[in-house]
């Protein structure tokens, strides 16, 4: 009976705990709130800049109780990162409370970001008797928008979008009451209170009648539609209706680039898509992204894939995830087009202005609403390789949540805040702030002064949101890059610290895994800028943090037109051709054969390739793709960036037996991999897959020789750093490791070899993730010149 003596005797304990991690608007200090009374302590709650600050009083196993349970009980999207705890005097508190938010703090700021409608939503919102029924603002503290309404921390009603909407006294009683679901829930709002919506078929026309009907019939009737969503506006149409969605890529100039699908429940999503249990979770995530899914072949019957997807084996789906969206489908629309609302050129329209002004001549009709949007934030991507699930884009529902990363040994706490500006396409940028690496929404290809500005106020947001002042700034060392001069420009004076391409993305890998390094990077992409001046992008390095050594690369190729090339698949076919063959007289009568088309062209290309006009060259993986898929037929000239490799890759995904009738000597390996020199040379690859054209062996088949003999490529190359280093670990990484066939033979063959083998998962491959690198880079080349080691090696 001892305890119980001691607790009605025992003095009153009072406990201060100051909570960090995702604890600001998720429900946290309701949470906090409804255990105090539990456990009958009194005290209060309250939201601090950088954390949550507790303090409760009472019998000190009624404390111990609250404690325990505050640590089991905080669920997702909370997630409690600290806890510092310490003990005070008495203050004799007479009830617990939830306080009015505080100032600063030193702490780092934790929120979660925007999420997609909770399930008891969408009841309320389908249910008639309900106050929130059919409206499209319903929200609780478990779901709703947060980074693209929140203009400042704390997070609280005051500091979002929901400003100009007092709550009225229904609202007000939930938002008060300490056992409802929306207690203290910023967003909360009604019919009677909050923002509504509104249709406009020009930026001088309101229409009158019922949002829902009029958008539904619109849509019925093959009309595109711009949305205000969460993050920006989409341009929606019914993704049934070829003649509508050819009409969005006609307008939009988008001639082939694959176009997401939004689905209107969960079960239509089962009934058409082949799902997998990750594919299922990353569908039904509140951070709601789209996911690549492979179709059933009824899904045929109903949607014009070839008009959604031209040449891919899996179609971009998400479900509707904000209760505006829901309200839009209907048994007569199942699946809605959901692209981004911009007009090339243009980021995606935040305001009703812009959607007006911009989509004007794209979209029949506007569906607007009067609940601001602070920063843009896209659509998240992601797709399921064997049993993971990784992101190619990183945008909604992922930020501002924040990537621990490792630091050197010892990191001094006088560590600066490290910005980095990322590449120059698919860009994100990175605040890196001691371990914790926030990586910003998607900020797509900085190629007009618009999306440079996009990117300027996106800066200017998140490091005002967690005044955040950046002491370094890393950046990309091409000298073409807007971005790397915009940064440049706008943190003059700060410590600049130049990371090359391949390396950033070897870091981020690394910092993804929490690797410190050294290992061995195999770095796949594009076109990057290497550190002897000519361009990269097949490469062995091994290396860590701070510097790298090339050990192998791709034996360059001839870019005919310069980066022009890029664009024109066809050239660098004609490329890799001359390349095997070393005969021009062979070489011009292929391609007059090969490419009709640009036979005009071809002198000027010839000259381009003997050397007689000097040409850059590239050893890059992507192009060497591009080379390929030109040569096979698939994509002589791109619409979009990596068109013609992407269009390579799905067809080594193409099933036996959808292959063209004919023909058919049996597939077998790969082609012949030769590396001389530190140099993987192409010409036997070309030679073989020459032949097996002239077989007519059909063109998925050929797809998979060439993509295992790339896989056989990278883990020759690896074995060669591995000889020279001893090193065992591989991360990969660049964009060429979206594709995924290539990503699991390759993983599959290193693995086979002894290799630990790493891949991106929630840091996208591509250039959307070289930020992270660029930043954990430079900070740890910051500690060793801090410590008196080399200088920079860059
Ligand atoms: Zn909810
Ligand atoms: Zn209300």
């Amino acid at each position: 009976m001892d305890p119980v003596a001691s607790e009605q005797t025992g003095a009153l304990e009072r406990r201060r705990l100051q909570v960090t991690g995702i604890v600001q608007g998720v429900g946290f200090r309701p949470l906090v709130f409804r255990l105090a009374h539990e456990h009958q302590l009194r005290g209060y709650v309250c939201n601090q800049r950088g954390h949550v600050t507790i303090e409760v009083e009472g019998r000190p196993v009624q404390v111990a109780r609250f404690r325990h349970d505050l640590v089991t009980r905080a669920e997702a999207p909370a997630r409690i990162d600290g806890l510092e705890e310490s003990s005070l005097p008495p203050a004799g508190y007479l009830d617990f409370t939830i306080r009015k938010s505080g100032g600063m703090g030193h702490s780092r700021p934790a929120f979660p970001p925007d999420l997609a409608v909770c399930p008891t939503c969408l009841a309320d919102i389908s249910d008639p008797d309900s106050r929130y029924a059919g409206y499209p603002f319903t929200s609780c503290t478990y779901c709703g928008p947060r980074y693209a309404v929140i203009r400042s921390l704390p997070y609280d009603r005051p500091a979002t979008t929901m400003t100009p909407f007092p709550l009225c006294e229904s609202c007000r009683t939930e938002y008060e009451d300490p056992f409802s679901r929306r207690f203290h829930a910023q967003t909360i709002a009604c019919p009677a209170c909050g923002p509504r919506p509104e249709v406009w078929s020009d930026r001088s026309t309101r229409m009158a009648g019922d949002w829902r009907l009029i958008c539904r019939q619109a849509l019925q009737s093959g009309r595109i539609v711009a949305v205000k969503g969460i993050g920006g506006f989409h341009l929606i149409c019914d993704a049934a209706r070829e003649e509508a969605v050819e009409r969005l890529r006609r307008l939009k100039r988008r001639p082939r680039k694959p176009l997401a699908v939004m689905v209107r429940d969960m079960e239509t999503a089962e009934r058409y898509f082949e799902l997998t249990a990750v594919e299922r979770e990353a569908l039904q995530d509140r951070r709601a992204p789209i996911v690549l899914l492979k179709p059933h072949a009824a899904l045929a019957e109903l949607l014009p894939m070839n008009s959604l997807a031209p040449g891919y084996q899996r179609l971009g789906v998400m479900l509707a995830y904000s209760p505006l969206h829901h309200l839009l489908f209907s048994d007569a629309l199942r699946f809605l087009v959901a692209t981004s609302g911009n007009a090339s050129g243009f980021p995606i329209a935040r305001t009703n202005d812009e959607a007006l002004t911009q989509l004007e001549g794209i979209a029949d009709l506007f569906l607007l609403h009067d609940r601001e949007i602070v920063v843009r934030v896209e659509d998240s991507v992601c797709q399921s390789v064997g049993d993971t699930v990784r992101l190619s884009r990183r945008s909604r529902g992922y930020v501002p949540e924040t990537i621990p990363v490792p630091l050197p040994p010892s990191p001094r706490k006088d560590a600066p805040v490290v910005l980095a500006a990322g590449a120059e396409q698919q860009n994100t940028f990175c605040l890196l702030r001691e371990n914790q690496a926030t990586l910003s929404q998607y900020f797509g290809d900085m190629d007009s002064a618009e999306h440079l500005a996009n990117w300027r106020e996106g800066v200017r947001h998140l490091t005002g949101l967690f005044g955040a002042e950046p002491g370094v700034v890393a950046y990309d060392p091409h000298p073409g890059y807007l971005v790397s001069q915009e940064a440049n420009r706008l943190f003059a004076g700060r410590q600049l610290s130049p990371v090359h391409h391949h390396h950033a993305h070897m870091a981020a890998c690394m910092a993804e895994h929490g690797l410190t390094g050294p290992v061995i990077g195999c770095i796949l992409d594009g076109t990057g800028f290497g550190r002897d001046g000519t361009l990269w992008g097949f490469e062995i390095l091994t290396g860590d943090y701070l510097d790298f050594e090339r050990v192998v690369h791709l034996k360059p190729l001839t870019l005919p037109g310069g980066e022009a090339a890029i664009r024109q698949p066809w050239l660098m076919a004609v490329s890799l051709y001359y390349d095997a063959v070393a005969d021009m007289a062979r070489t011009v009568s292929w391609a007059q054969e090969r490419f009709p088309h640009y036979k005009a062209r071809l002198p000027l290309v010839l000259a381009q390739l003997d050397g007689r006009i000097p040409t850059p060259t590239a050893s890059s993986a992507g192009r060497l793709f591009d080379a390929v898929s030109a040569l096979l037929g698939l994509c002589t000239v791109a619409t979009y960036e990596g068109e013609a490799a992407i269009l390579l890759g799905e067809q080594a995904e193409v099933s036996q037996e959808e292959e063209a009738a004919g023909p058919r000597p049996p597939e077998a390996g790969a082609y012949p991999i030769v590396i001389s020199g530190g140099e993987l040379q192409t010409r036997p690859l070309v030679e073989g897959l020459l032949e097996d054209v002239r077989l007519s062996l059909p063109v998925p088949a050929i797809a998979r020789k060439f993509h295992r003999a790339v896989a056989g490529m990278v883990c020759r190359g690896a074995l060669q750093a591995r000889e020279r280093t001893g090193l065992q670990t591989v991360v990969l990484g660049g964009g060429v490791w979206h594709n995924r066939y290539l990503l699991s033979v390759t993983t599959r063959l290193l693995v086979h070899s002894g290799f630990r083998v790493y891949a991106p998962e929630q840091v996208p491959a591509g250039d959307g993730g070289i930020a992270l690198g660029q930043a954990v880079s430079a900070l740890w080349r910051w500690h060793r010149n801090v410590s008196g080691g080399a200088g920079e090696g860059a």
